[in-house]
Formats: structure tokens, C-alpha cells, sequence
């Protein structure tokens, strides 16, 4: 379990069982008893119910769990600061849109008012329609359009506690002439753009010159138009986001002191305020060093509400301003433990070659007898020597297979010794303390492609497009030593297709220890990429049309596993329509050539009927790989 940094990255949420097996703990529904799931078991009774892989697991559980965890931190920070205001947290739809996310999140969010975020039509509709609790916020991000802006102006009327925040001057305006229109006051709130910067890959949406919110002067026209038109009473939020997945606590603490600043500008400006948002950014420490790493954070959920607090608060106390509502818009620490994606292995390549290839005839070319000459040279003393003759002679053997002196037979033979030396080699520098700096890289070279039932474009995209790294390891033989050491390649025959750095303790590794697989034995091989709840989902693209893989909401009623609210991935037909194909066209486009296949007599009409049915079912089918 150290191997793969489960305790450190877990959370206490997943485990192994006396079986070897990775297990998730969630609470039964009815009894609040946790009770330790099997993965390699739900799998087992997805396939019996004829669910393919790869499968998004969906745990209701932990995004409760999440929702109790994070409000009841930032309870115990206000207790134990002696805070005078509450905490309202609200949920950015745009971090997991899918509808039993928020559907959850508003029924169980209930008993702590926890709100939602939305920053578009799509998400504000998706808000109106699940969060009727007029104690909790509906925080209106995003460019407003009239229709955006007469929704929300109607939703408040109609007792919903909606803010529209302004991302831009330009949009006061038009919330002034509609509210005046529809005779509804608005409660407004500005997005601040702060001068703060942070870490991580998201730092971006802080500092000057962010894209988003308002700068000093432009917060200052916004009150003298607000005065002017008698609508200051109407501000009552102010809020910034500093970017996703912040690392570190010093800037966070730095950014929030600096917006705790401004809040109290506003109060003095004499706009009634109350409501402080600290927008998103709680990280999740993906590779478990609690460091201030972009895949890390170097702080725990107790401290960042404690840090929080005392950050206002003391501002607050200063400047003689009442303790405004803390709001935090925490999107990824909410939703990450949420799912899981599971996936088979199909095949492996691997350049370990431990048993020693056949031998070259006496009458071969010279090289290739030079390079059998080595393998018996390999020794703790000689492993430079024996590496750099080997490749020399390798780069020779090719070259001449180029100019067509040797055949294609001795050039696999070369090559099949080449890799025996590197695995000889590799085998002894594992024995010394010292590794010369020419043989760094062998160990790299000797690693496995494990080719793995997954997109990594549509199901793990931050991992292609940003480097992030996500916990990955096998659900099961943990009672096994995995003994190879592998890179995941995809199934989308794209160079980028792969994943090839992994968590460790300090730092990362270019390998995932894995055990080995052979497919002819007919025994599945089950990995699980963890922590993908935020983001991942929707942002996934259909690279070379492989579409949204199976889901299943996995959890526990009176004792028994539950799998319910199975949401089939995209057909064959699904994805080619998302790309303006018809399937009806496409069959009938194929019939008529096969048609035309039995009039030419290239095939039988037999053949043609079989033909036919393949097409239909491959259309029908799931685009991954099905056995
Ligand atoms: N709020 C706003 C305005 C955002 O743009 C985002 C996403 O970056 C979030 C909240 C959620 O941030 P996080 O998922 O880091 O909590």
C-alpha cells in the first residue's frame, strides 16, 4: 500500500482487504455503518449485469462525506476563533456538471444551507431547478446576458436568495435597466481582480492581470453608479478566485488578507455587504506529499478554514466591520473522491528480455556475432563497456539491414540480444549503491507498455493536457510483488495517449509498479485511476471517437452493495453523430456497397447478411475494447 501512497492520498476512504484487494468504505444509507467495499467485487457485478469496461465508479457517499468534512471544519474554525458571522459554502456546477452531482449536493447540502455556483445559462437553469432552499446561495458567476439576468431577477422574486456577481462593468448597466424594468431589486456582488498571485497550474485566474473580475478603479465607477442610482443597497457580496488547486497556504492566506481589505473598503464606502466569497481553490492532495506541489497541498482542511477565519476576522476587528458570511466556492475538494475510473489491461509490450535468445549461427554477419560475444561479458565490472559495445553494434546491425546485407530475422535477433544485455545489465546496477551516469536511463528503457482499456483524452484529460498527476494502481494481488515496471499506453493510437509519471513518496516516477499480465492466461487485470471527480468527466474529449465510458453509483443499503443508476457510455452511433455522421446514412451507404459487393460476385449474399449485422452491432455497440 506504500507503494502506490494509498494512506497518504486516501483520505481514509479506501483501503485493502485480506484479499489484496482495493476496498472503498462508505456508510450504509440506512444505518450510517461504514462497511468496506470490494472494487474487484463491483466490478464483478457490473460485468454479470453485461457492463463493459472501462467504468466510472460514482460514490454518493464520499461527496457527503465531503460536504459534512468541509462544513464542519469551518464550523469548529468559527467556534474556536469566537467568529461573529456563519459560513455558507456553495458548490461550482461547472466542476462536476452531471445532474446526481448536484442533485445530491442540494439534498444533502440542505442541512448546512450549502448553496450553488453557476457560471452560464446551462448551470443556472441546473441551479433553479434543484436549489429551492432560500437559505442558501445561488452565487451567479459568468457573463450575464438579459435573459441570464431576468432569470435570476425572477428567481429572487420568487424567495430563491440569488447574487449576481459582476465580472464586468459592463454588465451593471443592464441588470440596473432590467431590475427597474421587472420592478425586482437585485442583490449584487462584484468579483474583484486581486493583485495577489498564486501557485499551481491555475494561477492564472489571480493576480492583475487575470482575466476576470473588476480592478480597483473599476470597483470604485461601480459604487458611484450604484449611488447614483440609488442600487447601493443592493450590494451586498464581494468576492475573488484566485485559481483552481491552490498548493500553498501562505498565498492563500496572503490573497484573502488582501480581499478582507477591500470588503471592508465597501462596508466604509456604506454599501451593506455581509457576504465575503473566497471562490474555489481548496486543493486535494492528489500525490499525497502535502507539499506545496502543483498535484499537492501543503496544508489540511482544518487549517485552511482556521486560516481563513482568523484572516478576516482580524481584519474585520481592525477596521471596526462586522464578521461578514464566509463563503467558499470549493469545487475539486468536494467532488474528487467521488469517482473512481476503473479499467482492464489487454496487452503488454515488454523490451525485459531475462532468458538468453538463441544464439546466431557461426556463419552469421560479424556484428551479430559481436553482439552475442557480449552477453557473456556482462559483469559487475564491466557494465559500461558492455552497454556501450552493445549499442554500437545494435546501431550497425540496422544500418546494415538498411543497406540489405542482413535480413530482417538476424536484425530481430540483434535486437533481441540487445535487450537481453540491457535486462542483464539493469539486474546488476540493481545490486550497486553507485550508477554511472550513461546507465541512468536503462531502467526507463526496460519499462513495460501496459495498453490499457481507456481513453486518457476523454476520461483523464488534465493528466494529457496539464500533467496533473492522479493516484493509479491495480485493484487487486496486492498480496502479490508487482514486479514489472510500466508506463499506461491508451487505446487511442496517439503518441500522447499515455500516462508516464506517477505519484511517489517524495517526488514523481516514471514507472507504476505493476504485476505482471499475460492475456493468453485469461485472467483480468483491473487498474483504477482515483481522485477524478472534478473536472475530468466533462472536459474529456472524443479523440478518436472513443466516448463516455459506462457509470455506475456504487453504495450500500441495509448491509447489501448497491449498484444503482447505471448510466450507459456512448455508442458507436452516439459519438459519430456528435460529429454530424448519420447512422442511418452510414449503414445504408454500406449496405449499397455491399450490395454492389455480391452483383461484382466478391462475396455471397450469406456473406452480406453476416456482414450487415456486424455493422449494425458495432454501430450499437461501446466504443472501447469489448471481449
Ligand atoms: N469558483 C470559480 C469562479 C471558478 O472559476 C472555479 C474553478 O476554477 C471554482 C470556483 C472552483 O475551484 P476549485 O475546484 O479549485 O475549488
Amino acid at each position: 500500500r506504500d507503494l502506490y501512497g494509498l494512506d497518504r492520498w486516501g483520505n481514509g476512504y479506501f483501503d485493502l482487504n485480506k484479499e489484496g484487494e482495493v476496498t472503498v468504505k462508505l456508510r450504509d444509507q440506512e444505518t450510517g455503518k461504514e462497511v468496506p467495499i470490494s472494487l474487484p467485487k463491483v466490478i464483478e457485478g457490473m460485468t454479470e449485469r453485461g457492463w463493459a469496461m472501462p467504468l466510472n465508479l460514482r460514490f454518493r457517499d464520499l461527496l457527503d462525506r465531503r460536504i459534512e468534512h468541509l462544513n464542519g471544519a469551518f464550523q469548529k474554525a468559527i467556534a474556536s476563533a469566537g467568529y461573529q458571522g456563519k459560513y455558507r459554502g456553495v458548490y461550482p456546477i461547472k466542476v462536476n456538471q452531471q445532474q446526481q452531482v448536484v442533485e445530491e449536493i442540494s439534498e444533502f447540502g440542505k442541512k448546512f444551507n450549502y448553496g450553488l455556483e453557476c457560471g452560464s445559462k446551462p448551470e443556472l437553469l441546473a441551479a433553479l431547478a434543484y436549489q429551492h432552499n432560500p437559505d442558501a446561495l445561488i452565487i451567479c458567476n459568468g457573463y450575464k446576458d438579459t435573459e441570464f439576468i431576468d432569470l435570476a431577477l425572477r428567481a429572487t422574486q420568487m424567495g430563491l436568495h440569488v447574487i449576481l456577481v459582476l465580472e464586468m462593468p459592463s454588465e451593471l448597466p443592464s441588470i440596473i435597466d432590467r431590475s427597474k424594468a421587472l420592478g425586482i431589486r437585485p442583490e449584487l456582488g462584484i468579483r474583484f481582480r486581486l493583485s495577489t498571485k498564486s501557485e499551481g497550474h491555475w494561477a492564472d485566474s489571480g493576480g492583475d492581470r487575470s482575466v476576470f473580475g473588476l480592478n480597483t478603479g473599476q470597483v470604485i465607477d461601480t459604487i458611484d453608479i450604484l449611488k447614483e442610482n440609488d442600487f447601493l443597497d443592493t450590494l451586498k457580496l464581494f468576492h475573488f478566485h484566485q485559481g483552481s488547486q491552490l498548493p500553498n497556504i501562505r498565498s492563500i492566506r496572503e490573497a484573502v488578507s488582501e480581499a478582507s481589505r477591500v470588503y471592508v473598503s465597501l462596508v466604509q464606502e456604506g454599501a451593506p455587504m455581509g457576504f465575503l466569497d473566497l471562490g474555489g481553490g481548496l486543493a486535494v492532495d492528489y500525490d499525497g506529499s502535502s507539499s506545496s506541489g502543483p498535484s499537492s497541498a501543503n496544508y489540511s482542511l482544518d487549517e485552511y478554514a482556521a486560516d481563513l477565519i482568523e484572516t478576516v476576522q482580524e481584519t474585520c476587528d481592525q477596521a471596526q466591520v462586522a464578521h461578514p458570511t464566509i463563503v467558499t466556492e470549493s469545487g475539486r475538494a468536494i467532488v474528487a473522491y467521488y469517482s473512481v475510473l476503473v479499467f482492464n489491461i489487454l496487452d503488454v509490450t515488454t523490451f525485459h528480455v531475462p532468458d538468453a535468445p538463441e544464439s546466431p549461427s557461426p556463419d552469421s554477419h560479424p556484428m551479430l556475432l559481436n553482439i552475442a560475444d557480449v552477453v557473456a561479458r556482462v559483469s559487475p565490472q564491466t557494465l559500461n563497456e558492455c552497454f556501450n559495445d552493445s549499442l554500437f553494434y545494435r546501431d550497425k546491425i540496422r544500418a546494415l539491414f538498411t543497406l540489405g546485407t542482413i535480413n530482417l530475422r538476424d536484425r530481430a535477433l540483434g535486437e533481441k540480444l540487445y535487450w537481453h544485455i540491457m535486462t542483464l545489465i539493469a539486474n546488476h546496477l540493481r545490486e550497486q549503491d553507485h550508477i554511472p551516469e550513461d546507465l541512468t536511463q536503462i531502467d526507463e528503457n526496460l519499462t513495460d507498455f501496459y495498453y490499457a482499456n481507456l481513453s486518457v483524452f476523454q476520461s483523464l484529460p488534465d493528466a494529457w493536457a496539464i500533467g496533473q498527476l492522479f493516484p493509479i494502481m491495480p485493484l487487486h494481488r496486492h498480496h502479490e510483488e508487482p514486479t514489472r515496471p510500466a508506463i499506461i499506453a491508451d487505446i487511442t493510437c496517439d503518441c500522447d495517449g499515455k500516462i508516464d509519471k506517477f505519484i511517489d513518496r517524495d517526488s514523481t516516477r516514471n514507472h507504476l509498479p505493476l504485476h505482471p499480465f499475460n492475456p493468453e492466461e485469461g485472467k483480468p487485470y483491473y487498474l483504477g485511476a482515483f481522485l477524478t471527480g472534478a473536472y475530468q468527466e466533462t472536459l474529456g474529449d472524443l479523440h478518436n471517437l472513443l466516448g463516455d465510458p459506462n457509470v455506475v453509483s456504487v453504495s450500500i443499503e441495509n448491509g447489501e452493495l448497491s449498484l444503482t443508476h447505471e448510466v450507459e457510455g456512448d455508442t458507436v452511433a452516439d459519438v459519430l453523430t456528435y460529429v454530424e455522421y448519420n447512422p442511418k446514412d452510414l449503414e445504408a451507404r454500406f449496405r449499397r456497397f455491399a450490395e454492389a459487393s455480391v452483383k461484382a460476385g466478391r462475396i455471397t449474399a450469406a456473406q452480406r447478411k453476416e456482414t450487415m449485422q456486424a455493422f449494425r452491432e458495432t454501430l450499437n455497440g461501446y466504443t472501447y475494447y469489448e471481449d
